[in-house]
């Protein structure tokens, strides 16, 4: 299979010096010392696990002979999931938000595993199911746009009400750009239905840091003031960088039921 990039595997990263590997393995804390004094911080860490839990996590994407991680099936409709036997977690976000690129990141120590990508305007988005051995499955949802099609709202709609074994729900945005008025159709819908999500916000490698931190004070004051059901921890992603995607990895293992325990680091 293909070699795994760079920083995808934790023992890469640990060979690091210091600040730099806090800033790959816990991206939002490296933006901290660069907030106001007084600034309230408990949001910040709510999740931050130690090296054990991470390194757990990461054996649980790393596939190997009595452990394999596979592209199960695609779907347009409800009735064409699989069974839905494992607990689950879901990705939703824009087109172009960096959906498939995160969950290859995610994915890279199973070279093997295939993120179809389906963008060709006019053809059907579907829900792709990924299993992860017997502990979970990751469904990668179509991407909304300007104008979220109808049948789109419907699938999705249809997905976050039903399904039985959804654990979690990850929204991914944009960390350059910040919430849009489209993002708010996604939080509108899960707030609605009750449904337990968290922010993921992308492409972090290309946000400079005053970016970064106007947008991460705006959600977090968005999330405080006007969710329900949204974690009050923002997670930060690079798929370029690997930054915030082993922590990401823990935190599905963790939602998933996967993590026994999560000592703190
Ligand atoms: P999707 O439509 O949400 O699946 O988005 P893609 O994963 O295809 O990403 C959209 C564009 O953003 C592509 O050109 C990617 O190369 C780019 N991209 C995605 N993630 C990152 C990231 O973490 N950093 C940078 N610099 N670019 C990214």
């Amino acid at each position: 299979g293909r070699a795994s990039p760079p920083l995808a595997a934790l023992s890469q990263v640990l060979r690091l010096e210091q600040s730099r590997r806090t800033g790959i393995v816990f991206p939002l804390q490296k933006l901290e010392r660069y907030l106001a004094p007084g600034t309230d911080t408990a949001r910040f860490r709510l999740f931050q696990p130690g090296l054990a839990a991470l390194q757990r996590a990461e054996a649980l994407f790393r596939s190997d002979r009595g452990h394999r991680i596979d592209y199960v099936s695609s779907a347009v409709r409800m009735d064409h999931a699989p069974p839905p036997a494992l607990p689950e977690v879901c990705f939703i976000g824009r087109s172009n938000v960096g959906k498939s690129s995160l969950i290859r990141a995610l994915f890279s120590l199973a070279p093997e595993v295939e993120v179809r990508v389906s963008k060709t305007p006019g053809h059907t988005k579907k829900m792709n199911f990924f299993k992860v051995g017997k502990y979970f499955t990751l469904v990668d949802m179509p991407g909304y746009g300007y104008r979220a099609p109808q049948d789109f709202v419907e699938m999705v709609e249809a997905y976050l009400q039903e399904r039985r074994n959804l654990k979690r729900t990850f929204l991914l945005v944009d960390g350059v750009v910040g919430l849009q008025k489209t993002d708010n159709i996604a939080v509108e819908m899960l707030e609605e239905f009750g449904i337990p999500y968290v922010m993921v916000l992308t492409k972090i490698d290309r946000a400079s840091r005053g970016v970064l931190l106007k947008n991460v004070l705006e959600i977090q004051e968005f999330v405080k003031e006007n969710t329900q059901g949204c974690f009050p921890q923002l997670f930060l992603v690079s798929s370029v960088e690997f930054s915030g995607v082993h922590l990401l990895r823990c935190f599905v293992a963790h939602v998933t039921g996967n993590l026994p325990t999560v000592e703190a680091s």
